[in-house]
């Protein structure tokens, strides 16, 4: 996920904002200014007892929820940590936190735990907020205002990802449950069934009440469980499988120093969406259609591979787990890595070749889902 802001870092993880969360702000300030006198009542004060305006309010409670999603992101990322995995960073946007997170841990009951120590982080902090709040109620109202609120968006931000819709947090947990019985792929493909009824209902819901922040979630629980279920299908299939036999050894070189309308040329001419780029001092890396494709037709002849190739790119050994160099283009996002073999560059393993490799396996061996791994 990129674009937003790198905030800091707890404990060595990056935290990053995205842009879409500053939607909420705007929105929390003009809800709280249209209705602010019902909230105070909500919280058991006046409007009247209140020091803060509405719009500080609105804005003071957007950086509570902040703090809150971080928190409960953290209690995530701090249990993957103690299993092992790599935390690369937090992302809060619009509609929570997402953890970047490496390797982590396929065993169900570290998943379970995993999964479910966010919603408990939150639900802990509604509890404690909700005891403070009783404590100043009537001695400080702006306290027990924001106090009552800080409860609030925790409960309903642990409760909610305690709902059992694969990819929320309660959705991995039923998934833990079902996988010793029925194994993963099925596990995943039962969870994100239940996930997509669940957001069907949530969608209809939304739309009927006029929350479209429900209906956007509904979106991102569909999408999102139904992702990760083909991703979990396509794994499972290609356990095992080796780099090599996927890579594609017919990808032409060029020169970093070539023109851009030359690469171009080879693309087309071999019908090759990808090319190796030998650029200076013998570094490899790929340039893409899409890299040549966004440099104007009439400058294609003025600018040279280099200029757009990427050579920063991870190589695949050839003797590489297929599932292993995925994690790796996963992590930098890149739908091409070269390949390998001793100090030969011997072609590109392509997101699209795992994909179709993972999919006619799929077509031809469907009901194989329990076989035993043949590696
Ligand atoms: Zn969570």
């Amino acid at each position: 996920m990129s674009g937003g802001i790198r905030l800091f870092s707890v404990r060595g993880i990056p935290i990053r904002l995205h842009w879409t969360f500053f939607l909420v702000l705007p929105w929390l300030a003009f809800a709280m200014a249209r209705q602010f006198a019902a909230f105070a009542a909500g919280a058991h004060t006046s409007r009247d007892a209140l020091l803060l305006s509405p719009g500080t309010w609105g804005f003071m409670l957007a950086v509570l929820l902040f703090g809150s999603v971080l928190l409960h992101e953290l209690g995530h990322v701090f249990v993957a940590r103690s299993q092992g995995s790599q935390v690369h960073e937090i992302t809060l946007m619009l509609l929570g936190g997402v953890s970047h997170i490496g390797h982590v841990s396929r065993e169900p009951r570290a998943e379970a735990k995993m999964a479910v120590v966010g919603p408990l982080v939150s639900i802990a902090i509604a509890i404690v907020a909700y005891a403070a709040h009783l404590v100043f109620e009537g001695i400080a109202p702006d306290l027990q205002f924001g106090l009552y609120y800080l409860s609030h968006i925790n409960l309903a931000i642990g409760l909610f990802n305690l709902v059992p819709a694969f990819p929320l947090d309660g959705g991995r947990v039923l998934r833990s449950v079902l996988e010793p019985r029925h194994g993963r792929v099925r596990a995943t493909a039962i969870a994100a069934t239940v996930g997509r009824v669940l957001s069907v209902a949530m969608g209809v819901w939304g739309l009927l009440s006029g929350n479209f922040l429900l209906v956007l979630i509904a979106l991102f629980v569909w999408g999102g469980g139904t992702a990760e279920a083909v991703a979990v299908i396509q794994r499972e299939k290609l356990e095992g499988v080796r780099v090599l036999e996927l890579t594609d050894t017919n990808v032409a070189p060029v020169y970093g120093a070539e023109t851009l309308r030359r690469a171009g040329d080879v693309m087309l001419a071999t019908r090759s969406p990808v090319l190796l780029v030998r650029g200076p001092e013998g570094r490899v890396g790929v340039v893409t259609a899409d890299d040549v494709a966004r440099v104007p037709e009439r400058d294609r002849d003025a600018r040279t591979v280099d200029q757009v190739a990427r050579f920063d790119v991870p190589m695949a050994d050839a003797s590489d787990l297929v599932n292993d160099a995925l994690d790796a283009m996963d992590q930098r996002q890149l739908a091409y890595v070269p390949v390998v073999r001793g100090s030969w560059v011997v072609g590109v393993l392509s997101r699209e070749t795992v994909f179709r490799a993972a999919q006619l396996d799929t077509t031809l061996r469907p009901s194989m889902d329990n076989r035993p791994s043949a590696a």
